[in-house]
């Protein structure tokens, strides 16, 4: 053991078997965990000026996965990656489905958005297209066959793990997500820490214990895990340090960490691996706090109800604004040469995106949502007002990675998130200001009336960054 780990380990260790409430009854659940580093060079997503394939590997990257029920039970992997497009899920699925053992329609893949992951065939698809060699472009087909083989295997592997545990949850906080929306005068400017922006700092957890031993974690933070900032190089992010330092202080536990609300959210301060560990470590330690507190039993497993809706893009522009932005270099040019090949294939662009949206319903103790894509916080700002967040959990990246979900807000204010990430993701248009309800109004429905907020509510308290932590958080 090294200084850092022993340190680490002074820190963290042990972290307490959950206290909960009252005794829970059992609920079948089962783990497990596959390593998918690349084992060949591969490109890397989540930065559009990289060049080349990936020069080192800072950590291994893992996919992990918690089912939870007996007769039909639900399966959540949590991938280390940028993005797992919906066309790698539906493969998951129907692999899945192949080789029996659950129903493959009651999994939910969740991405953990990490920088320093490879690409995968299907996800925003400009950043490579027209940049990579045929050798490049082969070698992510590989790696996206083989992750999408990984994650059937580890989903499997947890279905059959499952034996029965004590289920728990918590909510807790973390604080390093800034909002990075830099504006001036209420226009979008550029990237930075905008002090005055909103944040979620809510950090929910959810606990397994079999014995006394903690068997299963989860963890859900709303940040985008960008703070290693933008080498070549493999790595998980400050969500593969939770897993692994969460992991290291619960010998025998399997860590999973979803990402929330966090599109317009970066960590802070950022720009390198130590900031990375120590954005980890504030999660590890969060959850230990939350081990030793009152947490909620969870008495069954989850109902789920799933609804797939279409978020409607703006009204797209003619062939010839097309033709004319063909000649641009760049992005842009290659972004217009995209959708002409489109439309010379299909006679038209899409109009819509599809958007599939799941929940998780433990009773009325606790809804879990799940939502594609990089959601923009104003979301997580509506849904934790609208309804009651002390049993709410809200997560991102889930079941598909269509781009950026922006609320109204945003879309007036413009800048990367609703404009120029759309290149990128390659839809022809912006959203409509249309989507906010659209998604909002979808979840509020599946949830159901008994997750509205009531005059009991408490006022959330994690969705600005307080004055006190600024002065940690501008270094
Ligand atoms: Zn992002």
């Amino acid at each position: 053991m090294n200084r850092a780990s022993v340190l680490l380990a002074a820190l963290l260790l042990p972290i307490p078997a959950p206290e909960v409430a009252e005794a829970a009854d059992a609920v079948a659940v089962g783990v497990a965990k596959v390593d998918v580093t690349p084992t060949h060079p591969t490109l890397l997503a989540g930065y559009g000026h990289r060049v080349g394939e990936h020069k080192a590997v800072d950590a291994p990257l893992s996919a992990r996965a918690l089912a939870i029920g007996d007769a039909d039970p639900v399966v959540l992997v949590a991938v280390e990656n940028c993005g797992v497009p919906a066309t790698v899920v539906a493969e998951v699925r129907r692999l899945a489905g192949e080789k029996g053992g659950f129903d493959p329609a009651r999994l939910v893949v969740a991405s953990t958005h990490t920088h320093n992951s490879p690409t995968l065939d299907g996800y925003a698809p400009l950043i490579w297209e027209g940049r990579d060699t045929p050798e490049e472009h082969g070698r992510t087909g590989a790696y996206t066959k083989w992750l999408t083989e990984k994650i059937v295997e580890v989903a499997l592997e947890a279905v059959r793990d499952r034996s029965p545990a004590e289920l728990s949850w918590g909510q807790g906080r973390a604080t390093f997500g800034g909002n990075r929306r830099w504006m001036k005068d209420g226009k979008w400017v550029g990237f930075g820490f905008a002090e005055k922006a909103p944040v979620d700092h809510s950090m929910p957890a959810l606990f397994a214990r079999r014995d006394g031993k903690l068997v299963a974690v989860w963890a859900n933070y709303a940040c985008h895990c960008t703070s290693a900032g933008s080498e070549n190089r493999v790595g998980g992010d400050w969500a593969g340090f939770a897993a692994t330092d969460i992991e290291q202080a619960a010998p025998g536990a399997t860590a999973l960490i979803t990402i929330g609300c966090g599109a317009d959210v970066g960590p802070q301060p950022t720009g390198n691996l130590d900031l990375s560990r120590r954005h980890g470590r504030a999660i590890a330690a969060e959850v230990t706090r939350l081990a030793g507190s009152s947490l909620t039993p969870l008495k069954a497993a989850p109902d789920v109800v799933r609804k797939a809706i279409e978020l409607p893009l703006e009204t797209t522009h003619d062939r010839a604004h097309w033709e004319r932005e063909a000649k641009r270099e760049g992005f842009e040019g290659r972004h217009a040469r995209r959708m002409l090949a489109q439309l010379d294939r299909d006679g038209r662009l899409p109009t819509v995106v599809p958007y599939p949206i799941t929940t998780w319903r433990f009773g009325d103790d606790l809804a879990i949502v799940f939502l594609p894509g990089e959601v923009t916080v104003d979301y997580a700002v509506r849904l934790k007002r609208e309804l009651d967040w002390t049993r709410l959990w809200v997560n991102g990246w889930s079941d598909d990675v269509p781009g950026y979900i922006p609320s109204r807000r945003v879309l007036a204010e413009g800048g990367y998130e609703p404009d120029f990430s759309q290149i990128y993701y390659g839809w022809p248009s912006r959203y409509t200001p249309a989507v906010e309800d659209l998604v909002i109004g979808t979840v509020e429905g599946l949830v159901g009336e008994g997750y509205r907020r009531t005059s009991a509510t408490p006022e959330p308290d994690f969705l600005s960054v307080p004055e006190s932590l600024l002065p940690s958080m501008r270094k």
